[in-house]
């Protein structure tokens, strides 16, 4: 198990405290497990009944809450049949919870005590809520005008907040700097994360009994749509899936970097002068893993989507008239489906990934 840079391949051991390659490049992770049927654990109904397929040697190292296994619920909206895979119901309220289990139970395996991360939201109160139950001290720059129930959270599970003025950008430059000493858990950079969200294609392909059609995410970042695109990878390589479903990333108008590259036929995704959106799990104006999104898109005959904000909050409302209330984030996702109505086919299987909880958001 290593980690390999996607630009120059240069390798680096699973214990360096390097968060990307000496060129810059982004690194990607090297498990050398390839997915088989048999090794799936059934009887437990969290993530780790991929343990087989994790990269943690002992199970003392794993850093659990029963997270995973979420629900898939199979509903209709816009004219579309679509099945709900409702990872709000995570234990702190978002598909996070993935990432950081993994992520925090090698940390904990490779015996480091202090981490940084920067985020708004999410991504920090799940850190910091594993981080809590592996005994591992967080310290999180946020910005300081972030949403106060998600820094109450945050800071309840004894994270340590630091607050950081100017735009999002200037937390993850405060986080990179305080890096040099302490374990840069970033769940942007990190690859270990998406390794533990490529078990949401994983449940999906169990609970349906096969590959969907397409899926529908929103994408900041792509934490969840790089696992997604990776796990379903993995069940085509094993010949467990014949076809790779669509997969469909969504943005909101107001900050669509990936999306404006895709409409421009670019290879990566620009930083963008972002406005206003309510949903801000991807107000993301400079991307880290824009080009291996673009990537992912082109080979999956998928496309990127854009949605505005009457869009987002109509379906926020439509999706609660249905009993599932989630965040304005993962609303767009949902909005989007008003727009793939010619590019969606009846009959077709099509997953919606319901990301973040609407009990934490404005
Ligand atoms: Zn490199």
């Amino acid at each position: 198990m290593r980690y390999r840079c996607s630009v120059c391949g240069q390798e680096y051991p699973l214990e360096t405290r390097q968060w990307q390659c000496e060129c810059g490049g982004l690194f990607e992770f090297e498990s050398g497990i390839q997915f088989s049927d048999e090794v799936v654990q059934r009887g437990v109904p969290t993530l780790w009944r991929y343990r087989a397929l994790l990269p943690v040697h002992e199970d003392r190292n794993v850093v659990s809450l029963g997270e995973g296994f979420t629900p898939l619920v199979r509903s209709e909206i816009y004219g579309h049949e679509v099945w709900f895979k409702s990872e709000f119901l995570g234990p702190t309220g978002s598909f996070k919870d993935r990432g950081a289990t993994v992520l925090i139970s090698v940390l904990k395996e490779l015996g480091i005590s202090t981490v940084v991360e920067d985020s708004s939201g999410n991504a920090a109160a799940s850190i910091a809520a594993y981080c809590a139950r592996a005994g591992i001290h967080a310290r999180i720059f946020v910005p300081a005008h972030a949403s106060p129930a998600k820094l109450a959270q945050i800071a309840i599970y004894g994270a340590e907040l630091v607050p950081i003025e100017g735009p999002r950008e200037n937390s993850a430059v405060a986080a990179q700097e305080a890096a040099r000493d302490a374990y840069y858990a970033s769940h942007n950079y990190n690859p270990l994360f998406v390794e533990g969200t490529k078990t949401f294609a994983y449940e999906i392909w169990e609970q349906l009994g096969c590959a969907p059609d397409n899926v529908v995410l929103p994408v900041g970042n792509g934490s969840l749509f790089m696992g997604a695109y990776i796990g379903f990878k993995d069940l085509a390589e094993a010949g467990l899936i014949d076809n790779m479903p669509r997969l469909f990333g969504v943005q909101a108008k107001a900050c669509a970097p990936i999306y404006e590259a895709f409409v421009r036929g670019d290879e990566d995704a620009r930083p963008v002068e972002s406005g206003k959106t309510a949903a801000e799990g991807i107000h993301i104006a400079r991307p880290v893993r824009g080009r291996v999104v673009l990537r992912a898109v082109g080979q999956t005959d998928g496309k990127m989507l854009a949605v505005d904000e009457a869009e987002i909050r109509s379906s926020q409302s439509d999706l609660a008239q249905q009993g599932l209330f989630v965040e304005p984030t993962s609303a767009v996702a949902v909005a989007a489906l008003q727009r793939l109505a010619a590019v969606l086919e009846p009959g077709q299987m099509t997953v919606v990934g319901l990301t973040g909880s609407g009990l934490k958001s404005d």
